[in-house]
């Protein structure tokens, strides 16, 4: 089995605390690699190694620091199917779903070949007599990113092209799960021409974190995973002086109304619900269900859902893959039977599935609950997997008011003819990415991502400008060139 290494300083480091995990083939079970889990002097190391590269590339300009950008764009492209098949090996997913992946990545790469233009400061003439005022933004210094399994490139390509781009020097705790796509990032980067240093990649568990979170030379933490460890993160880094942005878990919620195009409802649906095997945090896991179109919209989801291609990463005309890990497909398992339990109604049973040709696979079929009522806990909780509840609601305003109740809030759609009722929805709904027949409205790279509640905490939201204020800090300077000074001792204010 292959043993990974740390990416430190530009070269690849052995791990030396001794401790290691495994990643797996998701669609084989079979272990893949064992990962170094770094002790905090580890991290330590990292942290004093990027320390030392922050000045250098701080005071390179920006406009040398976009040309690297434009060198690592060129080099992902080149890369993408190597990058999208390594995804799938650890991740499960399919492979043209991790090119998907890939590109949305990229794509914040694209925007941070314009720092020098998203750098820009502001300027005011002649704020008193003789007096002028500029604004600026400078970098942070050592930033780290801890990010999930779900997207192990495009999870960080949202945080560290933005942050390096700004003058930052970059540590990466990718997830222990899927480990591999992170070192290939480093590798392109330094192939970009990125200095050694700025671009570190430490693999690790809770002790990693624990000592990015707590060490004094790192400014700022940007972390995506789940809630609990998003609130823990938020929580403790802010308790050691850091900025944090840290998104977290989500229940996103689709409402079809009666004028919706049925055909279209349904489709969407099912990409939404199901696509990557529903491990997104942008998954479609409820749809609500509005008046009379109810009975239809379930016949035709527990048809279309019921047909569902599944199979590994390679398979050409597979539409999903399978979960992560035994443990993650025994959790999703345990959500369906009680779901059955709580009274809701299961209509498509996935619990059994095994595929032929891999029975040691973490292989998981697709769920459709009916009749799920708000307090049952499938209704409350993140399963992550391929399930989907529905829920039938009298009018509008009801779906409008479950939505708004829930404590998750990341993203939500809207599918409908009226322009009224989406205008009303994206005014009124207390979510932070609103689709209008757009299923998962994932915001482009110049847009900024981010959900509202229990899915972030933090005042940012991830790469577009957002990620440029994330990742700078502001300083405004107030200047006057006078002939003759004399001395003034009140406070001073413009004359
Ligand atoms: P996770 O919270 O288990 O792990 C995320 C990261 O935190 C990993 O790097 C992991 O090593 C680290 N970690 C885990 N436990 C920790 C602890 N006790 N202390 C410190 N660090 C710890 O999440 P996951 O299972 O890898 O990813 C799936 C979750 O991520 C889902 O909840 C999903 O909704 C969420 N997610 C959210 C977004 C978003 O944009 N809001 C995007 C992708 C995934």
């Amino acid at each position: 089995m292959q043993e990974l290494s740390h990416y430190i300083g530009g070269e690849r480091c052995q791990g030396q605390s001794g401790r290691f995990g495994e990643a797996f083939n998701p669609a084989s079970g079979a272990a893949c690699a064992r990962v170094p889990l770094a002790s905090a002097d580890e991290v330590g190391h990292a942290v004093a190694v990027a320390r030392r590269a922050y000045p250098g590339w701080a005071e390179t300009s920006p406009l040398k620091r976009a040309r690297v950008m434009f060198r690592f764009k060129a080099l992902l492209e080149d890369n993408q199917q190597r990058l999208a098949e390594l995804i799938s090996s650890e991740h499960g997913k399919l492979v043209s779903d991790a090119l998907g992946e890939v590109q949305r990545g990229l794509e914040v790469v694209e925007f941070a070949c314009g720092i020098p233009q998203l750098l820009k400061g502001e300027f005011t003439e002649q704020v008193g007599g003789g007096i002028d005022s500029h604004s600026l933004r400078q970098p942070l210094g050592v930033v780290a990113g801890v990010t999930p399994f779900n997207f192990p490139a495009m999870v960080p390509l949202w945080m560290f092209p933005l942050a390096i781009a700004s003058g930052n020097c970059f540590i990466l705790k990718p997830s222990e799960r899927n480990p591999s796509a992170s070192l290939l990032l480093a590798e392109l980067l330094a192939e970009a021409g990125l200095p050694a240093g700025v671009f570190n990649v430490v693999h690790g568990d809770k002790e990693a974190v624990d000592a990015l979170l707590t060490h004094p030379d790192v400014a700022a933490i940007s972390f995506v995973g789940s809630t609990p460890i998003a609130r823990y993160i938020y929580e403790t880094g802010a308790r050691h002086g850091k900025r944090v942005q840290a998104l977290g878990g989500a229940k996103n919620h689709m409402v079809v109304l009666p004028d919706a195009d049925l055909d279209n409802a349904v489709e969407a649906l099912i990409g939404a619900a199901y696509g990557s095997a529903g491990e997104r945090c942008m998954a479609i896991s409820v749809a609500l269900a509005v008046g009379e179109i109810g009975d239809a919209l379930v016949a035709r989801l527990a048809e279309r859902a019921a047909a569902l291609k599944i199979g590994q990463g390679d398979d050409a005309g597979a539409e999903m893959g399978p979960l992560i890990s035994a443990a993650h497909r025994a959790k999703v398992r345990a959500y369906v039977d009680q779901g059955v339990a709580e009274g809701a109604r299961l209509l498509v049973d996935g619990r059994d599935y095994a595929h032929p040709g891999q029975p040691q696979g973490y292989f998981f079929g697709p769920c459709l609950f009916d009749h799920v009522e708000p307090q049952m806990t499938i209704y409350r909780e993140e399963i992550f997997g391929p399930v989907l509840a529905v829920v039938r609601v009298p009018d509008f305003a009801r779906a409008i008011e479950l939505i708004n109740a829930h404590p998750y809030a990341n993203g939500v759609s809207l599918f409908t003819a009226s322009g009224a009722a989406a205008r009303e929805f994206s005014h009124r709904i207390q979510v932070g990415m609103v689709g209008i027949n757009v299923p998962i409205p994932v915001p482009m790279a110049f847009h900024s991502f981010g959900g509202w509640k229990a899915s972030l905490f933090g005042d940012h939201h991830m790469h577009g400008a957002e990620g440029v204020r994330f990742y700078t800090r502001m300083k405004t300077v107030t200047s006057r060139w006078p002939e003759r000074l004399a001395a003034e001792f009140a406070m001073p204010t413009m004359k």
